[in-house]
């Protein structure tokens, strides 16, 4: 059995987490918003419990996202203490459906998740370099 297979279907997301995404989407206004996912992987399942908005250093912000890897390494280092790991990134689709795009794909590290924020926001992961995309159900988890 291939690795990937044992990964889950659905990624649980903080409810709070989730709301704030598709806020922060909404004031970027046509620039993409995009950050890091912090949390866990366990038992194929990723967790995101926290998120960290990244500025976009792509040139062309209005319809693509770049996060620099020192940033990402910071975030990395924050959180790395608490047990928590960068899990996955988020960024929004002003103007697209909340589909990868082509960029996406080609930029896409396998494993991850990527959340992307359009008219809805949806899940997103790669098993490996190159290969399609699949949806990853986000289940929002409210905790006391
Ligand atoms: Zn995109």
């Amino acid at each position: 059995m291939r690795q990937s297979a044992v990964r889950s279907d659905h990624a649980e997301i903080a409810a709070h987490v989730l709301d704030a995404i598709d806020r922060e989407a909404a004031a970027a206004g046509l620039r993409e918003c995009c950050g890091a996912l912090v949390g866990t992987v366990r038992g194929g399942i990723t967790r995101v419990v926290a998120f960290e908005p990244l500025e976009n250093a792509a040139v062309a912000a209005d319809r693509s996202y770049e996060v620099r890897a020192d940033d990402v390494l910071r975030v990395q280092r924050h959180w790395e203490d608490q047990g928590f790991d960068v899990v996955g990134f988020y960024h929004s689709h002003p103007a697209a459906e909340a589909v990868p795009s082509a960029t996406d794909a080609m930029h896409a590290v396998p494993g991850y998740l990527y959340v992307i924020a359009g008219e809805r926001v949806r899940g997103w992961r790669t098993e490996a370099a190159g290969e399609p995309f699949t949806e990853i159900r986000l289940r929002s988890v409210t905790r006391g």
